[in-house]
Order: structure tokens, then C-alpha cells, then sequence
């Protein structure tokens, strides 16, 4: 095969199927066939909202599983026929960012997040992976397409989002936005020790995951501002972590800092897009002098974080399947997959696409 066909964003606000040339192997990359794969609600951010800038003739999509078609003379761990997980976030390990802790940010600021930004993504017949080694792991043969598809990108960003939140072991947790981030996020504060978990959200079908990842309270923002509810529900007192995996510029991060306690911490995984600034409630921030720290992060990626999340599904710690909503047959099916992430329809939470079985 020397071209292969790919769902792209054709310009801002369009997509479309292109044709392109298969990416060259260089020795230490593999190009991967793709077997089932999901759309994020980032691909939607990045062609309806321009939250990167424009994009000519990019393939779409960072979610998939597949099989190793071929591998560069360098590759040790992997070889053609191979299982494979593939991180959504493929760093270049060996840029100083890495060395500094921060892989998911080498070369430049969200620079390991290379499908569907920098480069083609995952929703075509074929891709291009960079350091094999390091930014594929093999998928065991217990864990489903269905279930090791919504580690490489919902789960690893969600729990992300609740290993920033310093949850003490006990503590309590408000998590803001209940997509499959969220809830993520919600399977990963509860497997790191929260007591209480607060989860802000209306879709029913996210409501029923939630309780089964762990929510002790569900919290309906359109019955008011979410962080009265929760003083309202803890005697005033708040919540020691905060985790926003959803919502707006307008209200979110002062609902989210209001709901903190003094010295608490505001985790960040949304994607944020919109308006140009993130305003931080002065009053509520203590004049700035309240302690509530705030940080953010963008998905880790990589071959060790694969394989400790999918000892995390396969020890049945949470079920990642529950994520999965929608199922399709079929690469020409990513279409509509994509326009049902764009629409989010009540009953969805996430939608896969299964290339081959
Ligand atoms: P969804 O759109 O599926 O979920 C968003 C959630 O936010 C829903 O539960 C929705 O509620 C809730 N929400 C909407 N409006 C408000 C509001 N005003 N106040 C509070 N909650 C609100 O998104 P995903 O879970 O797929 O993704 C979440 C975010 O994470 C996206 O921005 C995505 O781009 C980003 N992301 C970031 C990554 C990173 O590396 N940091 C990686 C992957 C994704 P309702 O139940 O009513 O619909
Ligand atoms: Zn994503």
C-alpha cells in the first residue's frame, strides 16, 4: 500500500476524506493499521472551534488500537503483527522537557500531542507512530478494542486530572464536567482515596457511570451555581480538590475556585477554547491569597503509562468500557462518530469505531 484514504479537517469547519501517501519509517518509528478507534471532543474543539488555528487536509483523530504494519530498523520491542495500544500522546522522549518531567510537553508547549495537530492522526487505514518503543505498548489479549481504546486518551487524562488534584487520602472531591473525562476522572480520585466525590453533570447515562465510578453526590449545574451546591451539601465547607473536566469560561473556574477550601487544589484537563482569557474570581481566590493552588496538565502518553492502565482494567479496578456508548462497523463510519461527539446527543458518552475485528 503506498497511499491510504483518512477522515480529515479539510480547512476550519470542514471535513471530508482525503488521500495521502503512507508516511515514511524512519529506524526508530512504526506505522500502525488501526482496528478500532474513537473520536475525542478535542477533534471537535480543533475543526468547529479553532482552538489550535486552522488545519489544511489533516487527518483526524488521536484514539485507536491497531496492529503494527512496520517497524524501523531500530525498533527492539515491537514487530509487524503486533497488538498494539497507542498512546494519543507520543512524546520525544529524549527532548530536555522529558527530562524535566514534562513529556507531554516537548519540543514546545502541548508539543507530545502530535495526531491530529502537528501531524496525521489515527482515522485513516494507516499512521505513523514516532519512537515505537516508547510510545506504543502491546494490548493483552484479556483487554477488548473497546475497553484498551478509551485508556490511551480518556483515561489517562482524567486520572491525570485527579493525580494533580492532591487528594488527600479521605478527602473530598468536586469534579466539574462528567463526559468521559470526567468520569475518568471520577475512577481515578476514587482509586487514589477520596471520600466524598461531588460530580456535576445532567446527561443520565453519565449520571449511571458516574455513581458506578465512584460519585457519592451528582450535582445538576443548571439548578444553580454548582459551587452553592456544594457548600450547601458540606456545611459550607467546600472541597479540598477540584478536578474541571467540562463546562465554560464564563462560570467554571469561579464555581471551581469557590468550591475549594483554603489551601485546596483546582486541577484543570478541559480544553479550554472560546474567549481568550481564564478569569479567576478575585473574591473567592482569597485576593489571591487563599492558597488554592490551581494546575492543569495535557494527557500523559507513553508505553509505561499504557501498561499500568491497562493493569488497571484488567484488575478490574474500573470497568473503561462502561465509557463506551455507541458502536460502529467500519472505517467509513468515523463520519458519523465525529458528528455525534460534535452533537452529543443525551445518550451519549462515547462512541467507537471498530476498523477491523
Ligand atoms: P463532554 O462534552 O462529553 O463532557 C462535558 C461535561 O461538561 C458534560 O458532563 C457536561 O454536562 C458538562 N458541562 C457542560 N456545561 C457545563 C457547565 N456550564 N457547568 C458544568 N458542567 C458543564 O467532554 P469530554 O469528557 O469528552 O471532554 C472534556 C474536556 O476535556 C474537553 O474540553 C476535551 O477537549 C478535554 N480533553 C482534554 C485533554 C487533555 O489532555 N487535557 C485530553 C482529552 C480531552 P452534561 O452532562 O449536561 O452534558
Ligand atoms: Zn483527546
Amino acid at each position: 500500500m503506498t497511499t491510504f484514504k483518512g477522515f480529515a479537517m479539510k480547512r476550519l469547519n470542514e471535513t471530508g476524506w482525503v488521500e495521502k501517501e503512507v508516511p515514511d519509517c524512519e529506524p526508530y518509528d512504526a506505522i500502525v493499521r488501526p482496528t478500532c478507534v474513537s473520536p475525542c471532543t478535542s477533534d471537535t474543539h480543533t475543526v468547529w472551534e479553532g482552538a489550535i488555528g486552522d488545519r489544511k487536509d489533516m487527518v483526524l483523530g488521536h484514539e485507536a488500537v491497531g496492529i503494527v504494519e512496520k517497524v524501523g530498523s531500530h525498533v527492539k520491542n515491537f514487530k509487524e503483527g503486533d497488538k498494539v495500544i497507542v498512546p494519543a500522546i507520543t512524546p520525544d522522549w529524549d527532548d530536555e522537557a522529558a527530562q524535566r518531567g514534562f513529556p507531554s510537553q516537548t519540543t514546545e508547549p502541548l508539543g507530545g500531542w502530535k495526531f491530529s495537530n502537528f501531524k496525521d492522526g489515527v482515522f485513516g487505514e494507516r499512521f505513523h507512530v514516532n519512537l515505537a518503543d516508547a510510545n506504543l505498548a502491546l494490548q493483552p489479549e484479556e483487554l477488548s478494542d473497546e475497553a484498551a481504546v478509551m485508556l490511551v486518551d480518556m483515561w489517562s487524562t482524567g486520572m491525570m486530572g485527579a493525580e494533580n488534584a492532591d487528594i488527600p487520602l479521605g478527602g473530598s472531591v468536586l469534579v466539574i464536567g462528567i463526559g468521559a473525562v470526567g468520569l475518568s476522572a471520577i475512577a481515578g480520585a476514587k482509586l487514589l482515596g477520596a471520600g466524598e466525590i461531588y460530580a456535576a453533570g445532567t446527561r443520565p447515562i453519565s449520571v449511571k457511570v458516574a455513581k458506578k465510578y465512584g460519585a457519592t453526590n451528582i450535582i445538576n449545574y443548571k439548578e444553580g451555581s454548582i459551587d452553592q451546591q456544594v457548600r450547601d451539601a458540606t456545611d459550607g465547607a467546600g472541597v479540598d480538590s477540584v478536578i474541571i473536566a467540562g463546562g465554560n469560561l464564563e462560570n467554571t473556574w469561579k464555581e471551581a475556585i469557590a468550591s475549594a477550601k483554603a489551601g485546596g487544589t483546582v486541577s484543570n484537563v478541559n480544553y479550554l477554547s472560546g474567549a481568550d482569557n481564564v478569569l479567576i474570581p478575585r473574591v473567592e481566590w482569597g485576593c489571591g491569597m487563599s492558597g488554592i493552588k490551581i494546575t492543569n496538565g495535557l494527557c500523559p502518553g507513553g508505553r509505561v503509562r499504557m501498561e499500568r492502565l491497562a493493569s488497571l482494567a484488567l484488575n478490574k479496578r474500573a470497568d473503561p468500557e462502561l465509557l463506551v456508548t455507541h458502536k460502529f462497523k467500519g472505517l467509513e463510519k468515523i463520519e458519523e462518530a465525529l458528528y455525534l461527539m460534535k452533537d452529543k446527543p443525551k445518550d451519549l458518552i462515547k462512541p467507537i469505531v471498530k476498523i477491523e475485528e
